[in-house]
């Protein structure tokens, strides 16, 4: 398949030569980065916009049970729906954790669906251009929203957020009435909060968790890209499918809001331009890790312990060999 027929099925909607090309762009083979990078350009034109929104949760919160039950209320309503993971930690075990089709039975036949599980990458950097890149072929084959999974593991919240126009944080209800250890900077990520499992013996505790966490973000610095009453938390049950539907309204106001005020596109050129940036620093990095870069910083290193050249000026040399090369 030449990369202009591969474009022309994707922008009808065939769903194999969407798992081909993200595939392809999953590669780090140079050929395939030329490929791909072709293949995105050739898909620009198709103007398609999903919605994006990233979602986060340790776990066992009930993300893979939300998103089954979330993704098949939005298919009923006759979205399409792409589900994409981002995992860091699959790395270790070879395999993948997230995105695991057999967690989400239901949505995984769902004709319009479509669940990729995270590729497994060493590092955080290449999963996020393999993400955003992902996220780029779903919006051209015509997904209407695009659900993007992680688990809270090092920088990969922050890395979902900015490929987000969204972001939710799904929290399980607590024991007590402390705030789960939420980091701080996760919370001020939020756009929304779910309190998941507030069915049964749990809606209780599910409820003060709720009230906590809405106090809490009235704490928060007020963001310009918020209307009046976000970030907001509310509750749901993925189990009993309920509350689901006012999480999507309460989605959807605030993307409607963003979209009548700016913020819509004034953020994705923002992380437009934030993935420019660190594509570019990933690139430099990148050239520290070559052989001779490795070797040179090694014996530079030596003599600057030795003394016998300062820590400036080994550094200069080793720039200045790695901007030649
Ligand atoms: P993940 O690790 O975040 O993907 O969590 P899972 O979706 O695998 O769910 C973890 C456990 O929580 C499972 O035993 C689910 O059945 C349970 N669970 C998920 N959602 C709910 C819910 O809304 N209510 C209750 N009571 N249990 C839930």
């Amino acid at each position: 398949m030449t990369i202009e027929e591969m474009a022309e099925k994707i922008a009808a909607g065939d769903r194999r030569a969407l798992a081909r090309a993200i595939t392809l762009v999953e590669s780090g083979r140079a050929d395939h980065r030329e490929q791909a990078a072709e293949l995105l350009e050739a898909l620009k034109g198709t103007g398609r916009q999903a919605i994006r929104v990233g979602l986060s949760g340790t776990p066992g919160v009930g993300k893979s049970t939300f998103i089954e039950s979330f993704g098949c209320m939005l298919t009923g309503k006759g979205l399409k729906v792409a589900v994409l993971a981002v995992d860091p930690s699959s790395t270790r075990s070879g395999g993948s954790i997230l995105g695991d089709k057999t967690r989400m039975e239901r949505l995984s036949r769902d004709p319009k669906a479509f669940i990729r599980p995270s590729p497994s990458q060493s590092q955080l950097g290449g999963v996020a251009r393999r993400t955003r890149e992902a996220i780029a072929l779903c919006e051209a084959a015509g997904f209407d929203v695009v659900l993007i999974e992680t688990v809270g593991v090092g920088q990969s919240e922050t890395m979902v957020a900015e490929m987000a126009d969204i972001f939710v944080l799904l929290l399980a209800p607590a024991g007590g009435d402390e705030l789960q250890g939420v980091k701080r900077g996760i919370m001020e990520m939020a756009d929304l909060i779910l309190v998941n499992k507030a069915d049964g013996d749990l809606k209780p505790a599910a409820t003060r968790t709720c009230a906590d966490y809405a106090g809490a973000l009235k704490l928060l610095r007020k963001r310009p890209q918020d209307p009046q009453g976000f970030p907001k938390a509310t509750m749901v049950s993925a189990l009993e499918e309920a509350g689901l539907e006012k999480a999507w309204d309460e989605m959807m106001a605030l993307i409607e809001w963003r979209r009548e005020n700016g913020f819509f596109e004034g953020t994705r050129a923002q992380q437009a331009r934030f993935w420019f940036g660190e594509e570019v620093r990933r690139a430099m990095l990148a050239r520290l890790e070559t052989e001779a870069a490795r070797k040179a910083l090694s014996e530079l290193g030596d003599a600057v312990a030795e003394g016998e050249i300062t820590p400036a000026r080994a550094a200069q040399t080793v720039l200045k060999r790695v901007n030649e090369g």
